[in-house]
């Protein structure tokens, strides 16, 4: 008997044995695959995680002679256990170009 259940390129895990829906799907989206259980049948069957990549792309500021529009830096996460050291990061507002920069924390930032 053919599978009817459509379990392959879904939104949500679906159980490939009785077409059960996982609503809480997005807490494996971490993972590219594993064993999960059926919170209806409970029969246990492996997944896997397809991801869709997407890309966008912003003229340079740099390139047509212009200067960038540096908004910040703000201070985005310490390096390792060092208190003495951030990681900065400036972003233009024009091309939306992201600097990241490693520097001294002196002084408090925005
Ligand atoms: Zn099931
Ligand atoms: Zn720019």
């Amino acid at each position: 008997m053919a599978n009817e259940i459509e379990h392959e390129y879904t939104n949500e895990i679906v159980c490939p044995y009785c077409g059960e829906s996982n609503n809480e799907s997005y807490e494996y989206a971490d993972d590219d695959c594993g064993e999960i259980d059926c919170g209806y049948c409970e029969r246990s069957f492996n997944y896997i995680v397809h991801m869709t990549i997407k890309y966008s792309t912003e003229t340079d500021c740099s390139a047509e002679g212009k200067f960038h529009a540096w908004q910040g830096p703000y201070r985005v996460f310490e390096y390792e256990d060092r208190t003495d050291v951030w990681c900065y990061i400036r972003k233009c507002l024009n091309c939306q170009r992201e600097d990241y920069f490693w520097q001294e924390a002196t002084l408090e930032m925005l």
